[in-house]
């Protein structure tokens, strides 16, 4: 840094720009990019990030109170970055850093309060004030040695009892002090015990004194090194007792090793290279051309099957030969497992995976990795696009038209746009992937934002799917089950488990039953904090809601006429597996979705049953999607295919036709031919008969004249400003009031750029007892929303950090319910 003496410190509260500080009158080290400090920041501290020197030359700084690390957190290529999202996304660049760390990094910093000997000698003295005695008394008697964090500074420093400005008093007056320390990290890496072969153990020395010496030394050296904990499994005699023996004797010699395991829990032997199909060499051809030439991005437009993911390990091989890290994002935790799979097939342990379905430890341990530059390639969902990586050659995000990839609260990005961002910040290459690439993607194909690599054959030329329609529509006086297990998907499953092939049943509704109307005076069953109907459970008996988690029994009676008979429409995947069950009553069945999946583990299990041939039907949720490959599925069944046609959002039918298309793709992955029945009804909308016939152009042709008559994303921007509050009177009058500054602080060529609509009540009215109320701004002018949204911000600080009311800005909003 050229002045060593300020620096610009992003403070992780909610405040506009940075600040300049003065170095530290006292550190072990000096402040460098990317270290937490704490800095003095109103009346009180606040954790700050060191972004660089400052070119600020006032004369009243305050000089940064403590550097809280040793070594930085984050490489400064990431600070260029950071500075992008908080203007984009309209966010205060400390909490940009915030959001962007790992919540164990961030655990904030703590502060202690100490008494000094001059507190102690006041305090024998007597004569203090009331409140200064209880606090030194405190602090005396240890209790007050107490941490806060600093993160968010929405912890008062004090501890019970003892408010910050007593403390303040005391430490000026020199009775108590003040200590910066970390919060303890919770750094554990996981090892385990291996066993070898001692170096200095000379060979022909083995005449072990015992037949169970001689067995343990031969499994050793059948492996050469092995886990303690698989010694004791192989060779039955390998009691702690012989094996210390043996080590004391300088025979075998016990180790500590850092463990990766498979996911399945399995050893992956490293993979010999495929021949790649000609699609799969012209793409790699494409890709090695670009790789390390500066930023670009494409679009790999690949169909289910097509072996996307053998392209990305060849990118990947391709920039780590060049000595450039990657960047792997995938949507879901689900689909980590088998892209990490492949990738450590190749890669072996050069890898890191960054997902929430971490243990705290296990992130803070990934996050080192990356930082201390052990490994150069990271697999993660979207809180990834964060990875410490300081050399990025190439982002791959796989599924790029996942709705995942956007985070919902908070910092609100959406990681695969943060993708193409951060590549052109480091120059890299950006690959997206996808077998029904998102509107926005295939329309910067257009624009020559993205270049486009197609992939239309599966390998190994095996068939796409054949898909079949059966009309819902027609039989909507069906009752019973064959109203959602039509006799064609009925047959078509019998003729299938003959074959002993496996079949999916897709349905994007857990539960039993969606809707519980009073029979008596027709009542819908409702949540109590939040507008939405509850979903009956039969597992657990009970109406549940799927926003909040509130449940009731299920023998409940009517809330309004206290009738105790409740009719259970519609269906749910529960319903669905116990039809099922009354129909094949031998098939082997799994449930996959949220209510049957509870964390990584039965997961891993149920796709592991599943490529073991132990699950003949499969029924799931929008789970079962996600670019699973699932080999044995010849017979896909999608029962309601018009489900998520009817929210009220402009990407309706783009989202229909990607979970057609991909639950569709699910089938004959194998060697068996797939077959697919799409029970709907609507079957011919547009976006069913383009998935139907497979044709994304199709689609999209049609789609995109839509969005361009209508002036909808990508031929415009959009902003969504949400506010909620506890208080229903508070959360209506706050949005109009929000209402009319947006209306009316447009200036003559704002108002004829920007759309300004509502506020009207979001259509999720009230949820988790927050009442919702939703404002649309809607331009073709991006620069100009931007501009207006940030001015209006800066005019009005009081009306978007208002107290007991809480206002969002979605930038690009995916969900607008
Ligand atoms: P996609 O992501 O495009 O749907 P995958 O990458 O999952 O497809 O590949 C589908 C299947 O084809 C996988 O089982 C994969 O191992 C296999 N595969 C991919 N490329 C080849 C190849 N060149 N030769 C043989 N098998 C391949
Ligand atoms: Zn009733
Ligand atoms: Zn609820």
């Amino acid at each position: 840094m050229n002045d060593a003496s300020r620096y610009e410190v992003a403070v992780a509260l909610p405040v506009r720009g940075t600040f300049t500080y003065s170095g530290p009158p006292s550190a072990p080290c000096a402040p460098e990019i990317g270290m937490r400090v704490v800095v003095p920041f109103g009346r009180r501290p606040a954790t700050g990030y060191i972004l660089g020197p400052a070119t600020d030359t006032r004369e009243d700084i305050l000089p940064i109170q403590a550097v809280v690390d040793t070594t930085p957190i984050f490489p400064p290529s990431l600070v260029p970055f950071f500075r992008w999202l908080s203007v984009y996304y309209l966010y205060p660049i400390g909490e940009v850093i915030q959001a962007g760390l790992p919540g164990c990094i961030d655990a904030g910093i703590a502060w202690y309060y100490h008494i000094t000997e001059a507190g102690l000698q006041a305090l024998a003295e007597g004569g203090l004030k009331e409140n200064h005695r209880t606090a030194l008394q405190a602090l005396a008697s240890g209790k007050t040695e107490r941490s806060k964090r600093t993160a968010g500074m929405k912890g008062r420093a004090g501890s019970k009892g003892v408010s910050a400005a007593v403390l303040n008093g005391l430490i000026r007056k020199g009775y108590a002090l003040r200590e910066y320390r970390l919060e303890k990290d919770r750094v554990r890496h996981l090892t385990e015990t291996v066993v070898r072969l001692s170096s200095d153990h000379a060979p022909g020395t083995d005449g072990a004194s015992s037949p169970e010496l001689h067995k343990i030394m031969e499994t050793v050296a059948r492996y050469g090194e092995m886990p303690l904990r698989m010694l004791k499994k192989e060779a039955a005699g390998a009691t702690p007792a012989r094996i210390r023996k043996l080590v004391d004797q300088r025979w075998l010699e016990l180790d500590k090793r850092i463990v990766y395991r498979d996911p399945f829990g399995e050893m992956i032997d490293p993979e010999p290279l495929p021949n790649l199909t000609e699609e799969q060499r012209i793409a790699t051809r494409m890709l090695s051309a670009a790789i390390g030439n500066g930023y670009e991005g494409f679009l790999l437009n690949g169909v289910t099957g097509s072996g996307k993911t053998e392209v990305y390990l060849h990118a990947c091989r391709m920039a780590v030969a060049k000595n450039m890290d990657v960047l792997v994002l995938v949507p879901e935790i689900a689909l980590i497992s088998q892209i990490e799979r492949a990738f450590r097939a190749r890669f072996g342990n050069r890898i890191a995976v960054i997902h929430s379905g971490l243990s705290e430890g296990k992130r803070f341990d990934e996050w080192h990795r990356i930082l201390h530059k052990e490994v150069h390639i990271v697999i993660g969902t979207r809180s990834a696009i964060f990875a410490p990586l300081e050399r990025i050659g190439l982002i791959i995000v796989d599924e790029e038209h996942d709705t995942s990839f956007k985070q919902e609260s908070g910092l609100r990005y959406h990681a695969r746009d943060m993708a193409m961002v951060r590549a052109k910040l480091c120059n890299a290459v950006v690959l997206l992937g996808s077998a029904t690439p998102s509107i926005q993607s295939f329309y910067n194909l257009s624009i020559g934002k993205l270049r486009q690599i197609r992939m239309q054959n599966r390998v190994e030329d095996r068939p796409l799917p054949a898909i079949e329609v059966v009309d819902l529509s027609v039989r909507r006086d069906t009752r019973g089950t064959e109203r959602f297990i039509t006799p064609e998907l009925h047959q078509a499953m019998v003729e299938t488990l003959d074959r002993g092939e496996q079949v999916l049943l897709f349905l994007n509704r857990r539960g039993f039953a969606a809707l519980p109307v009073c029979a008596h005076c027709g009542l819908v069953l409702r949540c109590r904090n939040c507008d939405i109907s509850l979903t009956y459970h039969q597992q657990e008996d009970t109406y549940r809601c799927h926003y909040c988690g509130y449940a009731i029994d299920g023998s409940s009676p009517c809330p309004a006429c206290g009738s105790p008979k409740i009719k259970r429409l519609g269906i749910g995947t529960e319903k669905v597996e116990a039809t099922v069950k009354g129909l094949f009553p031998a098939a082997r069945l799994a449930r996959m979705d949220r209510d049957a999946i509870r964390g990584k583990h039965t997961l891993l299990n149920l796709l592991k049953d599943l490529r073991n041939r132990k699950i003949d039907i499969l029924i799931g949720t929008q789970m079962v999607t996600k670019g699973h490959d699932f080999p044995y599925i010849t017979l896909v069944g999608i029962l309601l295919a018009d489900q998520s046609l009817h929210f009220p959002d402009f990407r309706a039918a783009e989202r229909t036709f990607q979970i057609i298309s991909q639950v569709a793709g699910r089938a004959g992955r194998g060697e068996q031919p797939g077959r697919v029945i799409v029970q709907t009804y609507t079957p011919r909308h547009f976006s069913v008969v383009s998935a139907i016939a497979g044709d994304y152009e199709g689609f999209y042709w049609k789609e995109i004249s839509y969005r361009k008559r209508l002036s909808y994303p990508p031929f415009s921007s959009m902003a969504q400003m949400l506010v909620h509050s506890k208080d229903p009177r508070r959360a209506k009058d706050h949005a109009e009031a929000l209402g009319q500054i947006l209306h009316h602080n447009r200036t003559s060529a704002e108002m004829r750029q920007i759309l300004v609509m509502g506020p009207i009540q979001a259509f999720v009215a009230k949820l988790i007892n927050q009442h919702r109320w939703q404002l649309l701004l809607k331009s073709k002018n991006r620069r100009a929303l931007h501009d207006f949204l940030e001015r209006t911000m800066f005019e009005n600080p009081g009306m978007f950090h208002p107290k007991q009311i809480g206002v969002a800005i979605d930038i690009d909003p995916v969900f607008m319910m």
